[in-house]
């Protein structure tokens, strides 16, 4: 028998992969492959499906993926912050670039300057840190 990781509880209508039946809530399962890992796909069932699938009672299994969903929102929001970030990093890279050396990578920075590419990656980092600081 397959084993399964309990990933989530949506708030959006869904199809029960397991019987078809249309749901107005689904739990949200992620098969595990041989090393007790849980594998990308997520698949969703009703509770009574989910409850077979995971051998628990439909009251353990809905508290379970209530707390896995705020786990899953949490990592979400992070990697939405992250992925956010980033990108603010990379705009004022490449503004700082153009204001230092008057390119737009550090690769052309570096050829332009003569220095090491890590020597002007080091330079912006410091940079940031600076007016992060201010
Ligand atoms: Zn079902």
């Amino acid at each position: 028998m397959k084993n399964y990781h309990i990933k989530g509880i949506t708030n959006y209508e869904a199809i029960c992969d397991k019987c078809g039946a249309a749901l107005k809530q689904a739990i949200i399962l992620a098969s595990m492959d041989l090393n007790g890992n849980p594998q990308g796909h997520l698949s969703y069932f009703g509770a009574d499906c989910a409850a077979q699938l995971t051998r628990l009672s439909q009251s353990t299994l809905r508290s379970r993926a209530r707390a896995a969903e705020e786990v899953r929102q949490a990592e979400e929001h992070t990697a939405r912050v992250l992925e956010a970030r980033r990108k603010l990093v990379e705009q004022r890279e490449r503004e700082w670039l153009q204001d230092t050396y008057g390119v737009e990578d550090m690769d052309a920075a570096a050829k332009k300057s003569g220095k090491e590419w890590l020597t002007v990656f080091n330079e912006f980092f410091a940079w940031l840190d600076q007016a992060d600081r201010a």
